[in-house]
């Protein structure tokens, strides 16, 4: 009901800090999944940042200049991390999906100019996020989903064997989400060279993780603007930049290339109009965010942060296959890692873990559990918990199993 008379704001406020009670404490390293953490002083700087710019609006850089000028640096800033040159450019977005909405989009648009294509295709493996599939949907664009290999990567021949004259555009993951391992983006993007097709990397997980273990000394395989014949890649700031939510960025090899990704248009009584993504009006408070964070943090400070990242994810999958009965899937490279039970219900154990406060996504197929690991995982030494309470979880699962209870299974509410 809408509310007749107002309420004082402390009793508001009071409310809301309230309604909180049954939410996952996603600061507390309990949690796999949704949220990122690196922190008091980096939080409370995101929080900080983003409030002071929240009722802004991005829509008209002319009206705001300081967020055009952060949007840009941003950008710039990215573009320099995935080595995109001095051409590269972009905008932010409101996360990685809208990010990848607009690299279908752009796609769509550059050959609906370019080559009169009217019945667009695009071809990306079974393992490439759901979003793609939103933008061929919200675009009319055919998605060709095809079948990963053993070791969940992309097979490059098996792409190229569904590419035909519609096809406006491929897709690489590094890395991609469910098993957290990097599609041979090398081979891909040198299937849409060859056709002058554009191909997407989607490092929303990867963008900022990847080129810091690649400095760390990890052996991170191309999969950057480097490699020829790459268009376009989403990198998520609200994930592993550990910024305020609502903080994406989408790259272009060149201008020419972002220009289909933007709108504009005078047909209407309102006068010129130009958006560079989905939203119209947009709040600066996340571009506030991400700036803020990154310049708080730097280089050094995502070194340290992806380096207690990765170890901690290295000490799960160390953990998961001493495990008898839990088959960790593929070889986890950078800081997602999915594992199966062999001997009882995979969801199961997920709800059984979730009732002691541990949540993991639950995923499939294969049914299987995943983690996202981040730095709050390090910070509150959280793995060896998880490994303890999958251990209780595992027990209770198969007793269960052996008497012929029913076991707990996902839920839709
Ligand atoms: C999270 C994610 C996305 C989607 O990003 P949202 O910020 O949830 O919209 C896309 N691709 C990958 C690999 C992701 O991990």
């Amino acid at each position: 009901m809408f509310p007749k008379t107002g309420r004082p704001v402390d009793e508001v406020l009071e409310e809301l800090e309230a309604r909180k009670a049954n939410d996952v404490d996603w600061r507390g390293g309990k949690v796999f999944s949704l949220a990122y953490d690196a922190g008091d002083e980096i939080h409370d700087l995101a929080v900080e940042a983003s409030s002071r710019y929240l009722s802004t609006n991005a829509l008209n850089p002319m009206a705001f200049p300081s967020i055009g000028r952060m949007q840009s640096e941003v950008v710039g800033m990215m573009a320099d991390l995935l080595n995109g040159g001095p051409e590269a450019s972009g905008f932010m977005t409101t996360g990685g999906t809208e990010s990848i909405l607009m690299a279908v989009k752009a796609a769509k648009m550059r050959f609906k100019a370019e080559r009169r294509i009217t019945a667009p295709e695009m071809v990306l493996p079974t393992t490439a996020h759901a979003a793609f599939t939103k933008g061929a949907e919200y675009f009319g664009v055919r998605a060709i989903r095809v079948p990963v290999g053993d070791d969940y990567r992309a097979d490059p021949d098996a792409m190229a064997a569904a590419i035909n004259d519609n096809t406006v555009l491929v897709v690489a993951s590094a890395p991609q989400y469910p098993q957290g391992v990097i599609d041979p983006v090398e081979a891909i993007a040198a299937l849409a060279e060859e056709r002058g097709i554009n191909c997407h990397v989607d490092g929303c997980m990867g963008g900022v993780t990847l080129p810091m273990l690649e400095r760390l000394g990890y052996p991170i395989p191309p999969f950057d603007f480097r490699v020829p014949g790459v268009t376009s890649m989403s990198v998520d700031l609200h994930k592993y930049g550990y910024t305020a939510k609502g903080a994406s960025v989408i790259l272009h090899r060149n201008k020419v290339l972002r220009k289909y990704q933007t709108f504009t248009t005078d047909d209407w009584l309102g006068g010129f109009y130009a958006s560079s993504g989905v939203l119209g009006t947009k709040s600066g408070g996340p571009i506030a965010g991400a700036w803020a964070v990154l310049q708080h943090v730097g280089e050094e400070g995502y070194l340290r942060l992806t380096k207690a990242a990765r170890t901690a994810a290295e000490e799960l999958v160390a953990g998961l296959r001493a495990e008898p009965g839990v088959e960790v899937l593929g070889e986890p490279e950078a800081t997602l890692v999915a594992f199966t039970v062999t001997d009882a219900d995979t969801f199961a154990v997920g709800n059984a873990l979730f009732a002691r406060g541990w949540f993991c996504d639950q995923q499939g197929p294969p049914p299987s559990l995943h983690c996202t690991v981040n730095a709050v995982h390090a910070e509150k030494g959280s793995i060896a918990g998880f490994l303890e309470a999958l251990r209780e979880s595992l027990a209770e699962v198969r007793e269960a199993a052996t008497k012929g209870e029913q076991a707990p299974y996902a839920s839709l509410e």
